[in-house]
């Protein structure tokens, strides 16, 4: 399909304001320079550990939190540069559902004015073809049309996700940011949970960007995968390629920890040392070389780049990349 997404050099740093006039003391690097596209009808899961800026690079393309630098190009429009009613009119083809849906389900509403609202907000039918479409949605997500009137708190976790989807997908959006959407529920949920966004994505021909804390969840929704590390994209491929050929140190740890069914089966677990540094300052270089099993002396100096070693296969890695050879310590006893 053709790109219906491409985020191009995405930066986004928060200020930490100190001292009795709350100036500017650091810069959180939550996200810096990230680049990536989406095409028309794929999913492409973005995994990294809590803090790796995974979430805000969702937030910035929905312009729920707004980016320091960059651009967003979306069907062929800067969604950066678009203000009031072209924004709002654009905004239509993005959506989010979150980990929680309790975070865009008001618990005292019943469902259907929150699975509404989108209609409202862009004035869309009389009230009586609002109802209908949320009844539809409601049937198209796996639910009954007795569950309109009802509120949050009367549904189990998977329902409420059901809910929190119907309630995206009401203005027939073009693309959806999935923020970990079934992190929050049991195993035995989250496939069924995963199931229906796929069947849906079929249905209405929907792009995903699926974001999770965990390689094996984006596994079977994923045709491509993208891994973050403090702020950068750090390996892409193809989903089967990543899986098949890790080539990034993170990415390796990151897949030895996924548990294997079969219990003959024997992995060894790449244990990181260490914890993921803080982005407010973060280290120098390859941002991962403290944590790193591979890491020679040009990783604390020097950021390696993003750089395509297979079609389609990119790693930020000194590994993959020619670089000077590392002076020899002369032995001094
Ligand atoms: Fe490890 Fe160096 Fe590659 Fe970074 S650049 S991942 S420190 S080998």
């Amino acid at each position: 399909g053709r790109v219906l997404l491409e985020v191009r050099n995405l930066v986004k740093y928060f200020p930490v304001r100190g001292g009795i006039f709350r100036h500017v003391v650091a810069w959180v690097k939550a996200v810096d320079d990230v680049s990536f596209t989406i095409h028309e009808g794929e999913t492409l899961g973005l995994v990294g550990e809590s803090g790796c800026g995974k979430t805000t690079v969702g937030q910035a393309i929905l312009r729920l939190t707004e980016p320091t630098r960059g651009q967003v190009i979306f069907d062929g429009q800067d969604l950066l540069k678009l203000k009031g009613e072209a924004l709002k009119r654009a905004r239509r083809n993005l959506q989010i559902v979150f980990q929680d849906p309790y975070g865009s389900l008001d618990p005292r509403l019943p469902i259907e004015e929150s699975i509404a609202e989108g209609l409202h907000i862009h004035g869309i039918g009389t009230p009586a073809e609002r109802f209908e479409i949320v009844l539809e949605m409601l049937r198209k997500v796996g639910m009954e049309d007795y569950h309109a009137m009802r509120y949050p708190h009367e549904f189990s976790g998977g329902q409420r996700q059901r809910i929190g989807i119907a309630r995206a997908l009401v203005l027939r959006p073009k693309f959806l940011v999935l923020d970990e959407p079934v992190s929050a529920l049991d195993v035995s949920i989250q496939a069924q949970v995963l199931n229906l966004l796929r069947d849906l994505q079929r249905e209405f021909g929907l792009t995903y960007l699926f974001i999770a804390h965990n390689l094996g969840v984006v596994e079977h929704i994923s045709d491509r995968v993208a891994v973050m590390y403090l702020g950068k994209i750090v390996e892409v491929a193809p989903r089967d390629v990543l899986f098949g050929n890790p080539m990034h140190p993170y990415t390796q740890a990151l897949m030895s920890a996924i548990p294997i069914p079969d219990p003959t089966v024997k992995r060894q677990r790449i244990i990181l040392k260490g914890d993921v540094p803080s982005p407010l300052n973060p280290p120098a270089g390859c941002r991962f070389h403290p944590r790193c099993p591979m890491a020679m002396g040009i990783c604390a100096r020097q950021e390696p780049e993003l750089r395509e070693v297979a079609p389609g296969h990119f790693v930020h890695c000194w590994l993959y990349q020619p670089h000077e050879a590392e002076p020899v310590t002369a032995q001094t006893d």
